[in-house]
């Protein structure tokens, strides 16, 4: 699968694989890596953009996001994600734990630890107060997001999105970096988001379609203005 680099600011890059994003930080002694794709040699793309060492940072262990994290010696990930990390990929992590609230700091960028469990148990957003973005992984996108399956939870998702909420409607940040689907999302999706969130836990959603073939047949696709989800109403 090939990579597609893309120049996001001087310092800030995304590569893509087969539709998910890794995202790129170049500080002046050292790079910061959220996230490895779907697996590759995604360190000598890596090394085409800079040649200082790099920390990994895991945003949740979902298959198209880990798959070359092995490359990297230096990884960190919230200690919630370690057992479906290694249960979903059957590889275990060689990741130090980090923390809500956690900052990495990576030249002008300051990457900030938010828990949002929800998508998976220890998935994470990175915030930057000062450029006032967000990098949500899955679990906020214009896109279909997998509800489905192995360690989804709706009801913490959705506290998971008031979270965010409240620090969007403070001003905190007013971009989202998405890891599929369109790159930059503005942050009001996020209320399509919630919307749909509670039509799907209080069972008034209505399916718009069918979901993946390797998916049970009871599980559909709902959607609320730009967002879907694959999930099985209960
Ligand atoms: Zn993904």
């Amino acid at each position: 699968m090939e990579y597609v680099k893309k120049q996001i600011a001087e310092n800030f890059w995304c590569i893509e694989q087969n539709g998910v994003r890794s995202f790129l930080f170049i500080g002046t002694d050292d790079a910061v890596l959220v996230d490895t794709c779907f697996g590759g040699d995604l360190k000598a793309v890596v090394e085409s953009i800079t040649d200082l060492p790099v920390t990994l940072i895991t945003t949740h262990g979902d298959r198209d996001h880990i798959g070359s994290d092995e490359q990297f010696e230096t990884h960190f990930m919230h200690p919630a994600e370690f057992e479906i990390y290694q249960r979903k990929n059957q590889k275990k992590p060689n990741a130090y734990p980090l923390w809500e609230g956690d900052v990495f700091r990576v030249g002008e960028y300051a990457l900030e630890v938010v828990l949002i469990p929800g998508h998976t148990p220890g998935g994470i957003a990175l915030l930057d107060r000062e450029h006032k973005f967000i990098l949500c992984g899955d679990s906020v996108q214009a896109h279909t997001i997998y509800m489905h399956g192995d360690s989804r939870n709706m009801q913490a998702l959705y506290y998971s999105l008031e979270k965010l909420q409240a620090m969007r409607d403070m001003g905190i940040f007013d971009t989202i970096y998405a890891s599929h689907g369109q790159l930059e999302v503005p942050a009001d999706i996020l209320e399509e988001h919630l919307t749909l969130a509670q039509q799907l836990l209080d069972c008034t959603a209505e399916a718009i379609g069918d979901a993946p073939d390797h998916f049970p047949k009871t599980v559909k696709t709902y959607g609320y203005g730009r967002v879907k989800m694959y999930f099985e109403m209960k």
